[in-house]
């Protein structure tokens, strides 16, 4: 494993990183899942400030200040919603990786937790979502020098041994 990442089972919200990742949807304004669990730990000055940006474009991230959060900062993206898999769904999703670690570098911080854009209720496939997710980390990580530890929280058993099994398979053992 690459001693950068790390594979966790738990709540994003409650996670001590210098940004936490939300699997927003474009409108940026909240909803369920991890985007509602985000808004309610966050308070309500995050819907706020996210209203003020005014949306975000299917595979875009935005940054907002964390609030109430343990996080400095909300790296909010749109992941796609699974439509099959013909419809640029991977590609997507690979963009949400990329543009948060982007943002993340543009902002000099050094630790980001990701929840797993898109597989609740955009219903995107957990392994095949896993895989693109270490994938793009680790592409990433062979370059950047900024970030020190990029978190995986994963929402459930189901989920943390999917990453488990996956993060051999991608970083080796
Ligand atoms: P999407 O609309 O992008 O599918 P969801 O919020 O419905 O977003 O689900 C994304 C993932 O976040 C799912 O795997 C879900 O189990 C997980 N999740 C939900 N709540 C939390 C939380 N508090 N912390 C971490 N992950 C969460």
């Amino acid at each position: 494993m690459n001693p950068r990442v790390q594979i966790v089972e738990g709540d994003i919200t409650k996670q001590q990183v210098d940004a936490i990742v939300n699997a927003a949807n474009t409108s940026l304004l909240g909803g369920g899942g991890v985007d509602g669990a985000i808004h309610r730990a966050a308070g309500p000055e995050l819907l706020e400030e996210t209203r003020k940006i005014g949306g975000c474009p299917t595979g875009e991230a935005r940054v907002s200040k964390g609030y109430r959060l343990p996080a400095k900062y909300v790296i909010h993206t749109v992941g796609p919603v699974w439509a099959g898999g013909h419809k640029n769904e991977d590609n997507l999703l690979a963009n949400c990786y990329r543009n948060s670690f982007k943002a993340a570098k543009d902002l000099k911080i050094k630790s980001v937790a990701f929840p797993s854009i898109s597989t609740g209720a955009y219903g995107f496939p957990l392994g095949r979502a896993t895989e693109i997710a270490l994938r793009e980390t680790k592409k990433f990580l062979e370059t950047d020098k900024t970030l020190t530890k990029v978190v995986f929280v994963c929402f459930g058993e189901k989920a943390l041994n999917i990453y488990k099994d996956i993060a051999k398979k991608v970083f080796g053992e």
